[in-house]
């Protein structure tokens, strides 16, 4: 192309007010907002002026594919960024994708709560002001036999909020076996920067014994701590100190013992037919001063950091003026009230809570899902790929249970003319989004996290993808 041939092209190229013009008349244009389709009209000119000075045109040039291109990055930026996805990895508590799904209590008083006025913080008997946390500390003690609760906004919150009220400028002792990281940045140590308290770490990676807390014990010393290990397990030659024997070294030194649960279940998983995880109850039954532990992980609520413990404490934590800057907003109360509820009646919370429902799920459930996706899948793609059955495991995920298994039934897929991660990628662009897992050189869908009516909608995406190539 000669360069005068770029100059009568680039001369030639439509101005922006026109295009807009165009775009104002244009049904699928007419309605995105002007700032957007003002921008990627530009945009698209700016590119358009490019591809004619580096002479990568392939068509020619008009108004409408300038407008096409338009339409296309302004729709890609009016489109949500949140969006569902669909979870067929098995992790029930998988923290990438929004760990615990609410129950439709929670979803019905969260709508009830959002639209309209509430006494969030006003006492209706009275007609003075209240206090937000009382919609849930009660039900909170009921269920863990504490004497006072309140809830922030995370669980890291509360650790953070805790350990500031009670040991500021005052050492923490810690077994050098529970400097746990949770990952997204919470490492205890730098929590414990941050709460301006002091790390004294006790013991060893493997062991800690009683007298390596009571060695460590001087006029600075302001608090115990222990933090369950939520996503590690160690195995071998260990020895940790159990917590109500540290409450009794608490007690005769008169040090506050406190304890990070993490996950922190409001029931005994063993009954059904899972390792026994440590309870809130029998943290509080053990005497510790102070609980912590997340609502969005094996309780199966919102995101909230939920504090038990001692009553002259969590007073002190109440009037810690960082409680204000990690408070929980209305709707999270409204979904924490309902789903805590849910617990005073421990089938109707498995029934109804579904990270509670997925976990326990019996294994024939899990395998009449399994046939339910693996006939479905069959019809649709049985002639593209091949299509099985096999046992696997899944994991429980977000800093629950570490290191087990659950025995499940998944869907495996190997295409005929793909490879297997050119679909697993694909699967994950597709709409909605599916997330699983490459094992073996196989796609693996595990239905024990599929909710029901998505199976179809897995087998349409699969569907879509290996007829298109
Ligand atoms: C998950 C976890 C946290 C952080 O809780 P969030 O609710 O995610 O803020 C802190 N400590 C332990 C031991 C955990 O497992």
């Amino acid at each position: 192309m000669t360069n005068s041939n770029k100059h009568n092209l680039l001369k030639n190229l439509p101005g922006v007010d026109h295009l807009l013009e165009l775009a104002k008349k244009d049904d699928q244009l007419m309605d995105i907002p002007r700032s957007v389709i003002l921008d990627s009209i530009r945009k698209a000119l700016d590119r358009t002026r490019k591809d004619i000075l580096s002479e990568n045109i392939e068509h020619p040039i008009t108004d409408e594919t300038i407008l096409d291109e338009a339409g296309i990055l302004a729709q890609d930026k009016i489109k949500s960024r949140l969006v569902h996805v669909i979870n067929a990895t098995g992790v029930v508590l998988h923290t990438n994708l929004g760990r615990a799904l609410l129950c439709d209590a929670a979803l019905k008083n969260i709508k009830t709560i959002a639209q309209s006025y509430s006494n969030l913080e006003l006492k209706i008997e009275t007609g003075k002001r209240g206090i937000r946390y009382e919609a849930v500390d009660e039900l909170i003690c009921e269920l863990t036999g504490a004497q006072s609760a309140i809830v922030v906004n995370n669980n890291a919150g509360a650790v953070l909020l805790a350990l500031n009220t009670i040991a500021k400028d005052r050492q923490v002792v810690v077994s050098r076996g529970e400097l746990v990281e949770i990952g997204g940045s919470f490492r205890v140590p730098d929590v414990m920067s941050k709460s301006r308290c002091i790390l004294k770490e006790v013991g060893t990676t493997n062991r800690t014994h009683l007298k390596d807390y009571e060695s460590a014990v001087s006029d600075e010393t302001g608090l115990f701590l222990k933090v369950h290990a939520s996503n590690y397990k160690i195995e071998g030659f260990t020895a940790s100190v159990a917590l109500k024997d540290l409450v009794l070294l608490g007690k005769e030194k008169n040090i506050p013992v406190m304890e990070d649960l993490g996950s922190g279940t409001l029931i005994d998983f063993s009954k059904y037919g899972l390792p026994p995880e440590p309870t809130v109850s029998d943290s509080v039954g053990s005497g510790a001063d102070v609980v912590t532990f997340s609502g969005d992980k094996l309780l199966g609520g919102p995101q909230a950091g939920i504090i038990v413990g001692k009553k002259h404490i969590i007073d002190q934590i109440k009037r810690n003026p960082l409680t204000r800057a990690l408070r929980i907003d209305k709707l999270t109360l409204a979904a924490l009230e309902s789903t805590l509820s849910l617990y005073r009646d421990e089938k109707k919370a498995i029934r109804q809570i579904p990270t509670l429902r997925m976990l326990t799920l019996p294994f024939k459930e899990i395998s009449k899902k399994a046939d339910l996706l693996f006939k479905t899948i069959k019809k649709d793609i049985g002639m593209l790929a091949d299509i099985d059955v096999a046992d696997m495991n899944s994991r429980p995920g977000g800093g629950s249970f570490p290191a087990l298994n659950l025995p499940t039934r998944c869907i495996t897929i190997q295409p005929k003319d793909m490879s297997v991660s050119k679909l697993e990628l694909h699967m994950r662009l597709s709409t909605p989004a599916v997330i699983a897992r490459i094992e073996d050189n196989k796609y693996i869908l595990d239905p024990r996290t599929i909710q029901n009516g998505q199976e179809a909608i897995i087998s349409s995406n699969l569907t879509k993808i290996l007829k298109k190539k």
